[in-house]
């Protein structure tokens, strides 16, 4: 390894800084570089152009209900609202339906891989909303065989009869935002604590309407919570017997806790403890029967799945691979598109609502498909075929020079020239033969070292909060 110059020293140590201060860990999550607004009318023909070329591609359906009930929750960083009057969601229904009908003449006969109902809280819809909306999915869309339907409910709201119209119109998997089972952790998030028997009454109750999947959530690192009481939750949430356990990574930044927490909630933060919290997750895991092939102690999300439960559903992938990666039709406000390669299209509702700063109910007028604005975010070909190299590093630990030459048509050791010569120097890269390795010794120096691919100026602008993620309260 060369002697390292000041300047190289420095970047490391920035980087380092930003990496554990800041929980940014992959720079690939964060790469939209080049935005703009765009009408309805343009989305439209962007999926026209892309269908008309790739039919046969997976594209997977998401419905978004971007309502919470009384407050936002501390530790979400997804664009909700809250729910001010039950007619909003009356509206918001109809929102939903000229969007089906406006993107009818593109869709019409294409078979979605998979669908996802999420928020927000989809079951704040009341029954006679919930029926209108699977009754509209059913008679617009169709999916391809053993296709994924997934609602997601909150052990809060959800009613056996809400269970019973999503078993009715095909939802074959569910997924329970449980988060902990520790009540002090979910105080202080202010979330709802639902106490264990009543989750289980509620997985009793999934089951005997026979869902194939069940998905419980859990988040690890959460302020208030310890390792062995998450390790708790993890095993209380095993012995239910779901099909899947999805535990997330708490990021602080983007959260809505007080900041002075971050250094006074009690469990010393940092990149330490976070990994305390995820890394006897792994043994627990097995030990309980649940299995999984990328484990991460600082990825966003694992999904440990039960050992003995065989998968066969599809169009859902559960680890990256680019065969599988989808394209993904988002409808609602706040709902992500993402066309594969060409652009992430968030709908921001009718011009000036961006970002759910809004502190109203939201009308018919302010719910028209006509006066919705979209933000389209666009993948240069740079930033696209970096997120694909650190993606493949990150979850195979290696690359292959020539699939990457075969997608992208181009060869990486001259494409990274200089990063891959510096790398190499200090140790950290090894090209040998036809397959490149990151040489890191842990998840904090993944995080240091794959933030070489970027300039500097990049990563300081990843690291900072995103304001657009802050609720003004009601
Ligand atoms: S986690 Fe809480 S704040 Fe976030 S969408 Fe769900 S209910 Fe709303």
């Amino acid at each position: 390894m060369r002697a390292m110059d000041k300047s190289i020293e420095e970047k490391i140590s920035n980087f380092r800084r930003i990496t554990t201060e800041n929980n940014v860990y992959h720079p690939f999550l964060s790469f939209n570089q080049d935005t703009s607004m765009a009408a309805p009318e343009d989305i439209r023909k962007k999926w026209e152009i892309f269908l008309r070329r790739n039919r046969s591609k997976y594209v997977s359906l998401y419905i978004n209900i971007p309502y919470c009930r009384n407050n936002k929750c501390n530790y979400c960083m997804y664009n909700s609202k809250i729910l001010h009057d039950p007619w909003e969601l009356d509206c918001y229904v109809n929102y939903l339906k000229s969007s089906m009908e406006f993107y009818d003449p593109v869709f019409q006969g294409y078979e979605f891989a998979n669908m996802h109902i999420g928020g927000g809280t989809p079951t704040l819809l009341d029954n006679t909303q919930l029926a209108t909306l699977f009754d509209l999915l059913a008679q617009r869309y169709s999916f391809r065989d053993n296709a994924m339907r997934t609602f997601e409910i909150s052990p809060s709201s959800v009613t056996h009869e809400q269970l019973d119209l999503a078993r009715q119109f095909g939802i074959n998997r569910i997924s329970i935002g449980v988060q902990s089972f520790n009540r002090a952790a979910l105080e202080l998030a202010r979330r709802n604590y639902v106490p264990f028997e009543e989750i289980e009454a509620l997985v009793n109750s999934i089951n005997s309407l026979g869902f194939e999947a069940l998905n419980i959530d859990l988040i690890g690192g959460l302020p208030g919570d310890t390792p062995d009481e998450f390790r708790n939750s993890f095993i209380k949430t095993a012995s239910l017997g779901p099909t899947s356990i999805t535990t997330y990574f708490f990021r602080f930044e983007n959260s809505r806790y007080d900041q002075t927490m971050k250094y006074s909630s009690g469990f010393g933060w940092g990149a330490g403890s976070i990994k305390a919290f995820m890394e006897n997750i792994y043994e627990t895991a097995l030990e309980y029967q649940y299995t999984i092939d990328n484990f991460s102690t600082q990825s966003l999300n694992n999904v440990f799945m039960r050992a003995d439960y065989e998968n066969r559903m599809s169009g859902y992938p559960t680890k990256w691979e680019p065969t599988l990666q989808n394209s993904c039709l988002g409808l609602g406000v706040g709902a992500r598109s993402s066309i594969l390669d060409v652009a992430d299209i968030y709908d921001m509702g009718c011009a000036g609502l961006a970002r759910y700063n809004i502190n109203r109910a939201l009308d018919a007028e302010s719910l028209a498909i006509a006066n919705t604005r979209y933000l389209l975010c666009f993948f240069d070909n740079r930033t696209r075929l970096t997120s694909h190299f650190l993606r493949q590093l990150y979850t195979n630990r290696e690359i292959s020079i020539s699939s990457v030459q075969s997608i992208y048509k181009v060869d990486l050791r001259e494409y990274f020239r200089e990063e891959f010569a510096l790398l190499v120097s200090l140790g950290k890269l090894s090209v040998e033969g036809d397959t490149v390795c990151l040489v890191v010794e842990d998840e904090i120096e993944w995080g240091v070292y794959s933030k070489f691919f970027y300039d500097e100026r990049t990563i300081e602008e990843m690291a900072k909060p995103r304001p657009g993620c802050r609720y003004s309260s009601a």
